[in-house]
């Protein structure tokens, strides 16, 4: 696998170093005890990989930077969300972050934003939370990540500006933050430009005028 996961993807992603990862043959979840594809293991923090992912390029690194995700969200103290557990929403921003980054947003599930308050992993449909708490993620998570994965920063530093920005700010408030929207931003600056430009084209007009028409 080490031709799909290596300096090329580190730097695409913007991830500041290659997190080691194993390849394990018939990797299995202990607590479902069904065939998993990936894990992040807390105790050694080793990501480990299925071996099957070996055919399968784009699902191989989508499953890896997912488990980088635990990672990270770990590291930078996101793993405990608010009404959440590994798979919250902070983690989910990181995750998709990095498939926009990669080119791999498809791979976003709805599982990857779905644990809920009791700290239970969401397989089913009746353990996910409410719908408008998913509406709500899903919006933030799209749009938060959209916001980061367009900036020059590096995924830890964005990690640690999450965390700083969103996850400290979700504690106290309780309600995710509204990540700026750029397009307003563009469109302020867009209309700065406009009349500069416009007020430039007078003042030339004018004084063209006034040297044809004394
Ligand atoms: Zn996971």
């Amino acid at each position: 696998m080490n031709q799909y996961i290596n300096e090329v993807l580190k730097e695409r992603v913007g991830l500041e170093k290659l997190y080691a990862f194993k390849v394990k043959d018939n990797l299995v979840s202990r607590v479902t005890g069904k065939q998993i594809n990936g894990l992040f293991c807390y105790s050694t923090k080793e990501i480990l990989l299925d071996s099957s992912l070996g055919d399968s390029p784009r699902k191989c690194v989508a499953i890896y930077l997912h488990e980088v995700g635990h990672l990270l969200a770990l590291e930078y103290c996101m793993d405990t969300s608010p009404n959440a557990d590994a798979h919250n929403p902070y983690f989910a921003v990181l995750v998709v972050t990095m498939y926009r980054r990669a080119n791999l947003l498809e791979y976003l599930k709805l599982y990857d934003f779905c644990d809920t308050s009791a700290g239970q992993r969401a397989y089913h449909l009746d353990e996910m939370p409410e719908d408008e708490e998913l509406i709500a993620r899903f919006e933030y998570i799209v749009r938060r990540s959209a916001s980061l994965a367009n900036s020059d920063l590096s995924m830890e530093q964005l990690a640690t500006k999450l965390y700083f920005e969103d996850y400290r700010q979700h504690i106290v408030s309780g309600i995710f933050p509204t990540p700026s929207k750029s397009t307003t931003k563009t469109s302020w600056l867009k209309i700065c430009i406009y009349f500069f430009a416009l007020t430039g084209f007078a003042a030339v007009s004018g004084a063209i005028a006034a040297s044809i028409f004394p």
